[in-house]
């Protein structure tokens, strides 16, 4: 096999169409644990809440290469490089010649939800799980959903008013600590409550209760809660124990360089399952990221000179179920912020700068201009001293912000979640 990839989220997918375009002749193989490869994991909450199809939420089917081996339902669980093989849980073995892990991350589950038992408790990540809950939801529709990220408050913000009641459960004392300022979170957290979501900041589930094998209690902050469903977003973790025995792992990482390359020179990586190791370590955990970092490793493969990754922002663009987000990329201690707000027509946006260089900022409600602004902050080009004006909302797009995420003019097209 030429080109073997563990995988078929975004990251993987991507690889898999430029590694096409740039090897046409050369053989790809693709591995997932997962039965359904290709979808759109950001548009879970929608699938869930049935405002989406499950035919809508794929970007790539078999038919659309077939030439592509696809192994579904199978999970790589070990590597031998010295044979270049893969061993899999249905006992086969397949061999490479350069391989690709875009292997994601699995959710964090805290002991209290593992221990319990019993039904009406669904981690957020899979489609397999996200069909689970959403069979399971008409008839357990008072809803826990433990974690206020990224995933916990997209969840949240799709579920809530479909009949639904949703109360959501989070540790520090704001929504999206890792991503917005206390300030502009304050406008995400306006917006569920006015979907009538009950927010419990500052806390957590400290213990569940069962009524015949399934959910029927929450207990956060000393209180029970009626509910029969709780979703799980605290976060996740790069799914990488399957190469523990390989070599590959540093402290439990799968470090990989700017280029994508792992400590073995046949073997790439990215994704969620990657920390890249350039001036500090990192893994950026969205989707434009995996996918940039998909087709980069995929084009490094084989390529004589090697590409490098750029630009490793957060750069992430969303709708919350009528309120946009656009994150540039996170507060930064210490530097200079800047804030256009008009509470009345529900607009926040705001930008972190040093020395006139913008290092950071977010735009809530209306997120025009976000492609110029993140391109400023990659490129690290003064943007200048009106900063007010900079801030000013205006008519822009932002798909055009992950092209500057790759060296030599590498061309990003975002399979746009449209989200
Ligand atoms: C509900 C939800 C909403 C989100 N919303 C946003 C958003 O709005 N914006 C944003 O930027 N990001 C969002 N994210 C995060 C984003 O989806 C991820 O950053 C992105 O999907 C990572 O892509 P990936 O290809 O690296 O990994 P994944 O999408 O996790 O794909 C990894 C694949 O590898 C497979 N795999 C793992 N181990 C093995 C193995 N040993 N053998 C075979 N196969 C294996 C898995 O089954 C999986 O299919 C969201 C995530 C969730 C869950």
């Amino acid at each position: 096999m030429d080109c073997v990839i563990i995988g078929g989220g975004v990251a993987g997918m991507r690889a898999v169409l430029s590694f096409r375009r740039q090897w046409p002749d050369k053989t790809i193989t693709l591995i997932d644990t997962e039965k359904e490869i290709g979808y759109y994991r950001t548009l879970l909450p929608q699938f869930m809440n049935r405002t989406l199809p499950e035919n809508k939420l794929f970007f790539w089917q078999q038919q659309d290469d077939p030439r592509v081996r696809v192994i579904s339902g199978v999970t790589v669980e070990s590597i031998d490089r010295k044979n270049r093989t893969l061993f899999l849980s249905n006992r086969d073995s397949v061999q490479y010649r350069r391989l690709l892990i875009a292997s994601g991350g699995r959710p964090i589950v805290p002991a209290v939800c593992r221990t319990a038992g019993g039904e009406g408790i669904y981690p957020v990540r899979s489609l397999a799980v996200a069909r689970a809950a959403r069979d399971w939801l008409p008839d357990h529709p008072q809803v826990v959903i433990l974690g206020g990220g990224l995933v916990g408050v997209k969840t949240a913000a799709h579920l809530a008013g479909y009949n639904i009641s949703v109360t959501l459960v989070e540790k520090e004392k704001q929504l999206l600590p890792q991503a917005l300022s206390k300030e502009a979170s304050a406008l995400v957290e306006a917006e569920l409550r006015e979907k009538k979501i009950r927010l419990l900041l500052g806390s957590t589930v400290e213990d569940l209760r069962f009524n015949r094998g399934a959910l029927s209690g929450v207990r956060a902050n000393g209180a029970w809660i009626s509910c029969q469903t709780l979703f799980v977003a605290a976060g996740s973790l790069p799914e990488v124990a399957f190469l523990s025995d390989s070599g590959l792992l540093q402290d439990g990482r799968l470090e990989v360089a700017a280029s994508l390359q792992t400590s073995d020179e046949n073997i790439f990586a990215a994704g969620d399952a990657v920390t890249i190791v350039d001036n500090g370590a990192f893994t950026p955990w969205t989707w434009p990221q995996a996918m940039v970092q998909g087709s980069l490793a995929a084009a490094n493969l084989y390529a004589p000179t090697m590409s490098s990754l750029r630009c490793l922002s957060r750069v992430n663009a969303m709708n919350l179920n009528g309120l946009s987000l656009a994150v540039i990329g996170l507060p930064v201690a210490g530097a200079k912020r800047s804030v256009y707000s008009r509470p009345e027509a529900g607009i926040f946006r705001e930008l972190y700068h040093v020395d006139g260089r913008i290092v950071g900022g977010a735009l809530l409600g209306d997120i025009s201009n976000a492609g110029r602004l993140h391109s400023l902050m990659v490129s690290s080009e003064p943007a200048g001293t009106d900063f007010n004006e900079l801030l000013r909302p205006r008519l822009d797009s932002f798909a055009g912000t992950t092209s500057c995420c790759v060296k030599y003019n590498r061309r990003a097209t975002l399979l746009s979640e449209g989200a």
